[in-house]
């Protein structure tokens, strides 16, 4: 075992301070996915600063009318909050497809935005892989790739985001609060995750000892009808072979008021759908609309040898999704 330190902060600003500097110090949460890495190899921190007993675990409605969930509130806790049900069912559904009863009860908000790729490469530190040991080459490229990406790799990673909750807020325009040495700043989370790019072992915008606080999510639009759908290997307990949070509004005529999309599971961020979006705006809720959609959103889809199914998997995903969602606005 390698020997580290361990420290509870009693606020944000002390663990942003503690953290800040020291190089090898990292915030801990609830554990549930740097631990692992701890014990894996991938991870050596010298300081953990625990923030999941942070008064950061309230989940309060804003004046707007969205929502404001703490950075340590529990995935648990989250998805079954009555107003994350009523108002934001896809972030509910997203949140209980995830891990499992137990894991949930630990993960936090932040920890969760934040967990690292399941790449299998990844996680055997016995592999090259640019993203846990930057330079020194990708086991994935002709290797194992069904869970890798389609959309937005690199030839230094192919790797994909593996959170369910991350996707379900990109949909509905979620923004990161953090606090660092440099103040608060607020990022949505549709430009949080980075794509590889040269750089994969980055898989944020954040810099180091930038603490999430909290994570602010709009009201959403009048008339929404709201889903996360995640297709997987097996029904539970498993990651996304590809997922879709969707949410749409549809006018009184069934001409499309609105909608908004993410797809997970494809790509080293959760993918904002805006080419499918702007398709669907303005046009008639049909069939032959949806597969529009989901063609101009795959077009730049460029699969690896052996992942080639799950462009049509995304694709009929999401057709799917706005089928049934379609059915529901017009009951
Ligand atoms: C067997 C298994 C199956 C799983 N299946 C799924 C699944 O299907 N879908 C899914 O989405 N997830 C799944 N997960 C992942 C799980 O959701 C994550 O492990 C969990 O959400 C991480 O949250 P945590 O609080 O435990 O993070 P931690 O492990 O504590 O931290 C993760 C990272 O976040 C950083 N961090 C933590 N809090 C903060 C903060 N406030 N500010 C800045 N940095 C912070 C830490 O330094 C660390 O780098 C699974 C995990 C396991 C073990
Ligand atoms: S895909 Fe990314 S995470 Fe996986 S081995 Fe390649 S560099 Fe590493």
């Amino acid at each position: 075992m390698i020997p580290f330190e361990y420290r509870r902060a009693t606020s944000a600003q002390e663990a942003v301070a503690a953290v800040a500097e020291r190089p090898g110090a990292a915030f801990l949460g609830g554990g549930t996915n740097l631990v692992d890495h701890m014990k894996l190899g991938i991870a050596a921190p010298e300081l953990l600063v625990d923030v999941s007993r942070l008064p950061l675990d309230g989940i309060e409605e804003t004046a707007g009318g969205g929502l404001r969930v703490g950075a340590a509130v529990r995935n648990s806790d989250l998805a079954a909050h009555p107003v994350v049900r009523a108002r934001y069912p896809a972030l509910s559904r997203a949140l209980l497809s995830g891990a499992s009863g137990q894991l949930r009860n630990l993960a936090t908000t932040g920890g969760n935005l934040l967990q690292r790729t399941r790449c299998v490469y990844f996680q055997d530190v016995t592999t090259p892989c640019n993203k846990r040991d930057p330079g020194s080459g990708c086991s994935a490229l002709g290797g194992y790739v069904r869970y890798h990406a389609i959309l937005g790799a690199s030839e230094h990673c192919v790797a994909v985001h593996p959170s369910d909750m991350a996707v379900a807020l990109a949909a509905l325009d979620a923004r990161v609060v953090t606090e660092s040495t440099d103040g608060e700043q607020r990022i949505p989370v549709a430009d949080f995750h980075r794509l590889p790019g040269d750089h994969p072992e980055r898989d944020t915008v954040l810099s180091h000892g930038q603490l999430i606080t909290a994570i602010e999510i709009p009201a959403p639009p009048a008339g929404v009808v709201a889903d996360y759908r995640k297709v997987r290997d097996r029904a539970s307990y498993a990651f996304a072979l590809v997922s879709v949070a969707a949410e749409l509004a549809l006018e009184s005529g069934g001409t499309i008021r609105s909608a908004r999309l993410a797809f997970g599971g494809v790509a080293h961020r959760p993918w904002r759908a805006r080419r499918a979006e702007a398709e669907l705006t303005a046009a008639p809720a049909t069939e032959h609309t949806f597969e529009r959609a989901a063609d101009a959103e795959l077009a730049d889809a460029r699969p690896l040898d052996g992942n080639e199914f799950k462009v049509e998997l995304a694709r009929r995903t999401l057709v799917s999704t706005l089928q049934t969602l379609t059915e529901q606005a017009q009951q």
